[in-house]
């Protein structure tokens, strides 16, 4: 992220200029099929915009169910405008029609929502295969909103083919998206091994720059260099305070996926002030 300040000084009009460059990162909360009620919600929402006050280089996207997507976007004040935004969780690869219990990206955009997660591991396991996943990452794109795909094995073996398997995910997910809609991809690996768990089962940041090193590369041999570069990559899987710093600075990722702690105001809050101290 570059920090532009003028100021005016001096006589005339001599103007100095600095330029501060620091990473922007993302943190994405992910409520899953939580909390229970409108008012939970609301006192989550209301942790979050407070944290968020106080962010400098980090960007919050909050993703809660579709039910309780207007109040995110009603709780975004102009203090907070720039630096939170708000997601769901899946959508449909179709526009409209006779798709019960469907939602569109073209809704999700009409509602003030700017990120879709897609392929989540969760609905991978419910039967969602890499070409629809493909296609909703289309869907997305061609709304101009940002999709979050998700990849991540299941467990790994010694022969590295987990490595294949993320191959086959990514370039399944980016099927449909060509060079000039990647700037409206962030890829988050999420081990699936490491979701759910606590922080001593998920990945370290070591572990963890290796896969933004192999992400980068698949994302290089795809797009090119320069235009890989640019997509930021994020690690999801039992991120809590304790791990949030070394996965970010050691692991060289652009931010983090939570689960569970984003439902907890005082751990997202901490989670937040670590990732936007990390230069
Ligand atoms: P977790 O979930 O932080 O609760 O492990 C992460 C995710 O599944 O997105």
């Amino acid at each position: 992220m570059e920090y532009k300040k003028l100021a005016g000084g001096g006589i005339g009009r001599r103007v100095t200029i600095f330029f501060m460059s620091k990473t922007k990162r993302l943190v994405i909360a992910n409520w899953k099929m939580n909390p229970q009620t409108p008012d939970e919600a609301k006192a989550i929402l209301a942790g979050t915009r407070k944290a968020t006050e106080s962010l400098k280089y980090t960007e919050v996207i909050v993703c809660p169910s579709f039910l309780y997507f207007p109040a995110a976007v009603k709780s975004i004040t102009s203090k907070v405008r720039a630096k939170m935004r708000v997601g769901v969780q899946d959508i449909f690869w179709e526009d409209r029609g006779s798709f019960t219990g469907e939602v569109s990206a073209a809704m999700v955009k009409a509602g003030g929502g700017t990120h879709v997660i897609v392929g989540h591991s969760e609905r991978r396991a419910l039967g969602e295969t890499d070409e629809m996943v493909g296609k909703k990452v289309a869907a997305v794109v061609r709304e101009d909103l940002t999709a979050i795909l998700c990849i991540g094995e299941g467990e790994r073996d010694v022969n590295g083919n987990y490595l294949s398997f993320l191959k086959q995910q990514l370039s399944a997910g980016l099927s449909g998206v060509q060079k000039r809609h990647v700037g409206q991809i962030v890829v988050a690996y999420e081990p699936v091994w490491a979701i759910g768990k606590s922080e001593r089962e998920a990945l370290t940041g070591s572990g963890m720059h290796e896969m933004t090193i192999f992400i980068r590369k698949l994302l290089s041999d795809i797009y090119g260099r320069d235009i890989a570069v640019q997509v930021p990559i994020l690690y999801g899987g039992s991120v809590t305070p304790a791990n949030a710093g070394d996965i970010v600075s050691e692991g060289h990722t652009d931010g983090l996926l939570v689960g569970r702690q984003s439902l907890d105001p005082a751990q997202f809050v901490e989670i937040l002030k670590i990732v936007d101290s990390i230069s």
